[in-house]
């Protein structure tokens, strides 16, 4: 209980005291404080309601949903703007890969103008406009770099490090501890870039940018790029070389469901879950590499091994997403895209592979994927694995934790799996904030300046 004294000793000079001591509590105080936080010692904030750590779509869906209940949330964002992932880590011509009605929010459908595969300007104007219905109003550039629970106290207690400046050119400023009775975990699959350990890449001379890096092709336009993994995005980025005359290679390291995007005049995600819904999974599998052979023909011939395990199967126990073409596979076909095995190690001027070929390149773009950071910043250890910092309890029940611990878009199963979770996190801490002045609360929790 040392820090709480240690607290109360700091009232004097603390801003979010200073505020709270006005009778001032709204969130757009609380924002101030945080932003005076900068330039002052360490600060101490209540909140009401539940903590939501992101202001990616996940984090957005739970705000939404329990306003709606009329419970209030404090939503916390390392960045500088609503959904970072897709303003700031995303290719220009990046359209959402599965059909609109699969990836709206709740309670807010997606306008009727829109197209089937909404682009990402326009997903994000879906996003912006949801925020604005809503009334949700992030606290932006608030990094959590620690959250534990004092089962002393019975709370959350969550430390950030406020940040100034735009993205890439952040500053270190106090910290502010955030004390809540509910934490939502919203920082999402894709929090952190990963760069694979790739022998001789010192050694490369040529550019080496990841896919969070990469807008469109016109930078390598007459260059030879070497395209290191092959989810959606480094099979659509060789798509968009080809449009800007780069020539792409494609590295296809495991064998890979490719399927069509549609099939039989509709999208192939929304007939996978209609055969799911009727067949056992083995049986849709079969129907679908049917239909994907008569539409692709096989794509092993041209480097694409398909896995023992069909696409659903695959993705039911491993959480491995299939391949959805958009114009990939013609290329390849044609000979404009290459495709290789994997790499032995990267030398000057090219690569060498492991069946012992040798290429020259110009650059390399690695679309080697992005992985949780949970377990850098929740002291948990119990709800998420610390080696994959995803929920250790299989979908559909990763969603709640201990000690009022939620996670929202954890599932693998994109902004459908996360609006099932957000509409279920809601509806539990809705059950919890009514009976709430039931539950015997510390004084200093009480004590401390509150938002929203
Ligand atoms: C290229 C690409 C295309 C995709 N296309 C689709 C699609 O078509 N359909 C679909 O359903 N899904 C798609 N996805 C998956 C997509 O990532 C998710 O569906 C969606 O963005 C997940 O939202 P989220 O809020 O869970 O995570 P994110 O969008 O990653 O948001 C998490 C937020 O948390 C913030 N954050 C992280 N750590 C901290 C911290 N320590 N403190 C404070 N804030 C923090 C981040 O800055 C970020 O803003 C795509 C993903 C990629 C990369």
């Amino acid at each position: 209980m040392d820090c709480w004294r240690e607290a109360e000793g700091k009232r004097v000079h603390d801003p979010f005291y200073y505020c709270y001591s006005r009778g001032d509590s709204s969130c757009k105080a609380a924002k101030t404080a945080a932003t005076a936080a900068a330039g002052e010692g360490e600060m101490f904030v209540r909140v009401e309601g539940p903590l939501i750590v992101g202001a990616g779509p996940s984090g957005l869906a739970v705000a939404a949903c329990l306003k709606e209940k009329g419970v209030p949330s404090v939503v916390l964002e390392r960045s500088d703007c609503i959904a970072s992932l897709w303003q700031h880590k995303t290719y220009d011509r990046l359209r959402l890969h599965l059909p609109k009605q699969f990836c709206e929010l709740p309670h807010m459908p997606f306008p009727p103008s829109f197209p089937t595969y909404p682009t990402k300007q326009q997903f994000l104007a879906y996003l912006e406009a949801y925020v604005r219905h809503f009334d949700i109003n992030p606290v932006f550039n608030q990094a959590v770099d620690s959250a534990e629970y004092d089962h002393k106290l019975g709370l959350w207690r969550v430390r950030t490090t406020a940040q100034k400046g735009v993205q890439g050119k952040e500053k270190e400023a106090a910290p502010v501890e955030y004390v809540c009775r509910w934490l939502v975990v919203a920082t999402g699959e894709n929090a952190e870039i990963v760069i694979p350990d790739i022998e001789g890449m010192e050694e490369f001379n040529g550019p080496v940018v990841h896919t969070s890096a990469y807008r469109r092709g016109d930078a390598f336009r007459g260059k030879k790029v070497l395209v290191v993994g092959c989810g959606n995005s480094g099979m659509e980025i060789c798509l968009d070389l080809c449009n800007y005359d780069a020539h792409p290679t494609l590295v296809v390291r495991d064998a890979v469901h490719v399927l069509p995007r549609e099939m039989l005049g509709s999208s192939t995600f929304g007939l996978s879950m209609w055969l799911m819904k009727w067949l056992p999974v083995r049986t849709a599998d079969r129907l679908l590499l049917l239909l994907s052979r008569l539409t692709l023909g096989d794509t092993a011939r041209f480097g694409l091994e398909r896995p023992q395990l069909g696409p659903l199967e695959l993705k039911v126990l491993s959480g491995k997403t299939p391949v959805l073409d958009v114009g990939t596979l013609a290329k390849i076909k044609s000979g404009d895209v290459k495709v290789r095995p994997a790499i032995k190690r990267l030398i000057g001027h090219g690569a060498q592979f492991i069946n012992e070929r040798t290429e020259n390149f110009d650059a390399i773009v690695l679309a080697t994927g992005y992985k949780s950071n949970v377990p850098s910043w929740l002291k948990d250890g119990e709800h998420f694995s610390e080696k994959t910092g995803m929920p250790r309890r299989p979908f559909p029940y990763g969603w709640k934790g201990e000690h009022g611990l939620y996670a929202v878009g954890f599932t693998q199963r994109g902004i459908l799996g996360a609006s099932m979770d957000a509409k279920r996190i809601a509806h539990d801490i809705e059950q919890h904030w009514n009976a709430r002045d039931h539950v015997k609360q510390p004084a200093i929790f009480s004590r401390l300046p509150a938002m929203p």
